[in-house]
């Protein structure tokens, strides 16, 4: 098997498909399992394309360690399962991600976890909802689908200070416009599935810390929760991470150039992105994200649900798929998708109303872009 590959291995890695792999005897199996000798055994505890993919991740975030789990949403589970037990808190932004928001909201009563969840741009409520025994904060560096930035940096010293671990979910921005774990976050998860694995193809989420002790501590419970990876998903996701600089890049210079051009569309009534200079957190995202504000665009289009089904219908070129961070520009509709579920209190104040569309902005020229949004004319003449 040594000389599989000649003398001479190849450039692309390997794919390895195997579940179990050959210890030699008694002592090897020692040496593995006791760390003195690199070595897989099972992989539901460890196979060779999830070791390379957490290796680029931990890299890109600056992270002491990262494990690669079957989805986003295993990876925000394994988070929660390190750092909390039954009896203890949970503070939550209330602006998350709709399936995060259902497992802090229903699974977590389930383990007599308490979840308050505050408007994490709101520091003095943040700092009084961390009283004891809270261990976790969780909040998305850019948020769905209103694209609120999180002050991260305060937010850091305001759990430091309470001894609260802080998770952020990066999905949204990637550890190419934001690295949490530099700032001082304890956590950060990524949901590969998006602009990391960037092609639609594969479903995983990545966990990665700052604590070189973390992965002691978060590694036998990902074994045994059985969070394990796909080896060809962590293949096809190191391929993506290749791309991935000049995709995010792209994408979002691609959605700072669509959100201002919107603006002076006549059938949208408004547009939201960061780069934009009412939205209310643009001086935080300048200081946060310097590099670009991301992919993400939500817009708002006269007429309602009417006025939605005629952009679907003649923006062929846009899909409606509820995702995100594909190559191309896909688009979404919060209130019927990720927020379905949602009060309609609850929508009415997170401001996602019956007109809203969400865009994933992806990497094809500009004016590519606004041919699919059936311009001249279409969005312009507000039928
Ligand atoms: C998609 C998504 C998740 C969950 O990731 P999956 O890979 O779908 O499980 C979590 N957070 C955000 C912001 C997401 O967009």
């Amino acid at each position: 098997m040594n000389d599989f590959f000649g003398s001479a291995p190849p450039l692309v890695p390997p794919l390895v498909t195997s579940a179990v792999f050959r210890v030699r005897d008694l002592d090897h199996l020692d040496q593995i399992i006791g760390g003195e000798t690199p070595g897989y055994i099972y992989a539901r505890d460890g196979h060779p394309n999830a070791k390379l993919l957490a290796d680029d991740l931990s890299k890109r975030h600056r992270a002491e360690w990262t494990l690669i789990c079957s989805s986003g949403m295993a990876a925000i589970s394994l988070a929660i399962l390190g750092c909390v037990s039954s009896g203890e808190r949970i503070v939550a932004s209330n602006r998350l991600y709709g399936r995060t928001n259902k497992l802090l909201r229903e699974e977590m009563k389930r383990f007599n976890v308490e979840v308050d969840f505050v408007d994490v741009n709101d520091l003095n409520r943040v700092e009084s909802a961390l009283r004891k025994p809270t261990k976790l904060l969780i909040v998305e560096t850019i948020s769905n689908p209103t694209l609120r930035v999180a002050p991260l940096i305060e937010l850091v010293a305001i759990c430091k200070k309470g001894a609260v671990k802080l998770l952020v979910d990066n999905t949204f921005a990637s550890p190419v416009l934001c690295r949490p774990l530099e700032l001082g976050a304890d956590l950060v998860m990524e949901s590969l599935t998006k602009m990391i694995g960037g092609h639609s193809d594969v479903t995983l989420g990545s966990l990665s810390g700052s604590d070189s002790k973390g992965l002691k501590q978060f590694q036998p419970i990902h074994t045994t929760w059985g969070f394990a990876s796909n080896p060809f998903d962590c293949w096809l996701t190191c391929r993506g991470l290749e791309t991935l600089d000049l995709r995010m890049n792209q994408a979002s210079l691609n959605a700072t150039a669509l959100a201002s051009w919107m603006r002076n569309r006549k059938s949208v009534l408004r547009v939201l992105h960061p780069s934009l200079v009412n939205h209310p957190d643009h001086d935080l995202a300048k200081s946060l994200l310097p590099l670009g504000t991301g992919n993400m665009l939500s817009f708002e289009i006269a007429g309602g649900r009417d006025g939605v089904n005629h952009f679907m219908r003649s923006s062929v070129g846009i899909p409606f798929c509820p995702s995100l961070g594909h190559t191309t520009t896909t688009c979404s509709y919060p209130a019927g998708t990720s927020h379905r579920y949602d009060s309609a209190e609850e929508k009415a104040t997170q401001g996602i109303t019956e007109g809203l569309i969400r865009l994933s902005v992806g990497t094809e020229s500009i004016d590519q872009i606004k041919i699919h949004f059936g311009e001249p004319g279409a969005l312009a003449t507000g039928e």
